[in-house]
């Protein structure tokens, strides 16, 4: 049977993931990255009325337009007063910035623009109708709405929820994921190791992935390569929005975990993904449950993770489209070629240049191979069979943390 391709897998994820529930919580810095269940509409007009956006003083600017330069200085108005009364034919009222706008001004020449004293002001450059004001409103009116359900709530987001007065919003659910390891071989760091046995990269990989995605990890431990191990496991991780397991979904004789998933009621929807590395690959569904199963090694976990388990991360959490995170064109920095039989996700570090985003592909040893994904900043997208890239060939590069502002 033809393998399954990455982006009809990831439909399939998609389809069968259901945005979670809704929760009312109070603004504070802990909800950035968290998702607006509602739209947000203002309850002021913004700024609520004429402002003066410098230092300077408030006139009428047909005054300066039928060749009045000098003004008789009425009064000052501080950001946060009101003027006690109009400015009339020749007259002119300090102003700081954020104060209103006298009656009868239309225009703010700032102080730089000026020759002036306690009682007196003159122009030294022309005046426009309307300048260093912002219009009441103009930012924006009463009722009008301002975010959207489905808005990722960044830096940005929460100024403004200020600006209209919320101090709590309601926003979905965090997505609850349980991380289970599995292989007999492996064991915690910290532990003595015998030979034959791996230290466990893997629950810190994905517990940090997880934690990167706004998500909550679980991590449940490791099982063993046996069924009485598996079972009890898998069951308390069944009981999360999201389980991950790692190890045992190959095709190797104690790779258990399909059948133990089976047997939990666990409706597989894919097993093995046209995809390098990480082709055994698993997902299915129990209700609202979703499970993942990872290759054991920890690189082809990751690039599971990040083809497959952050896209449906973010549409439980309400993510609007797109889930899946885009590709760039960038430039390869040097020659390269590459052979495989199934698409690549190649470690590549990106660096900025007068040209662009440029890549070099960094040099990988394999889905075993973590170390040198710590110098990568992504992966490029190779496609099937024998690729030649000379230095500058564009190269599609996967860029998984492209939300970066939250
Ligand atoms: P598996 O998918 O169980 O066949 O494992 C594939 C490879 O990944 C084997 O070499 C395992 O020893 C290794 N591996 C499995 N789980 C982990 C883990 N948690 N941390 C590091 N390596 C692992
Ligand atoms: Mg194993």
């Amino acid at each position: 049977m033809a393998l399954m391709q990455v982006a009809d897998a990831q439909a399939l994820v998609l389809q069968h993931t259901q945005r979670l529930a809704v929760e009312t919580v109070g603004l504070s810095p802990a909800v950035l990255g968290r998702v607006l269940a509602e739209d947000i509409a203002s309850d002021i007009d913004s700024p609520p009325f004429d402002k003066s956006m410098v230092d300077g003083f408030a006139l009428r600017s047909e005054d300066a337009a039928e060749g009045i330069d000098t003004f008789r200085i009425i009064e000052e108005i501080m950001a946060g007063q009101v003027a006690k009364q109009p400015v009339g034919l020749g007259e002119a009222a300090s102003i700081m910035t954020g104060a209103p706008l006298p009656l009868g001004g239309d225009a703010v020449v700032m102080h730089e623009h000026t020759k002036f004293n306690t009682h007196q002001m003159r122009l030294m450059h022309p005046v426009k109708a309307r300048q260093n004001i912002m219009a009441r409103a103009s930012e924006m009116m009463l009722g009008e709405t301002v975010l959207s359900a489905g808005s990722l709530l960044c830096p940005q987001e929460l100024g403004l929820l200020a600006t209209v007065g919320r101090t709590s919003v309601q926003i979905y659910r965090t997505p609850r994921v349980a991380i289970l390891s599995t292989g007999d071989e492996i064991i915690e760091p910290g532990q003595p190791l015998a030979s034959g046995q791996i230290r466990n990269s893997n629950a810190s990989l994905l517990m940090a992935l997880v934690t990167r995605s706004k998500a909550i990890p679980n991590y449940l431990g490791i099982a063993h390569d046996t069924l009485e191990s598996l079972r009890p496991l898998i069951s308390t991780g069944l009981q999360s929005d999201v389980m991950l397991i790692t190890g045992g979904v190959s095709a190797g004789k104690v790779d258990l975990v399909p059948d133990v998933l089976a047997e939990a009621g666990v409706k597989a929807i894919f097993h093995k993904v046209a995809l390098k590395p990480g082709k055994p690959l698993y997902f299915g569904t129990l209700g609202n449950t979703l499970v993942f199963g990872l290759p054991g090694n920890p690189v082809s976990g990751l690039v599971g993770f990040e083809l497959f388990v952050r896209p449906a991360l973010r549409k439980l959490m309400g993510r609007c489209e797109p889930f899946v995170s885009p590709t760039m064109k960038a430039r390869s920095g040097n020659d390269f070629s590459h052979k495989s039989d199934r698409p690549t996700y190649y470690p590549v570090q990106l660096r900025t240049t007068n040209e662009g985003w440029v890549v070099h592909p960094v040099n990988w040893k394999g889905s075993g191979d973590l170390r040198s994904i710590c110098t990568a900043d992504g992966f490029a997208v190779l496609p099937p069979g024998e690729v030649r890239y000379s230095a500058g060939d564009f190269m599609d590069v996967l860029v998984p943390e492209f939300d970066h502002w939250s």
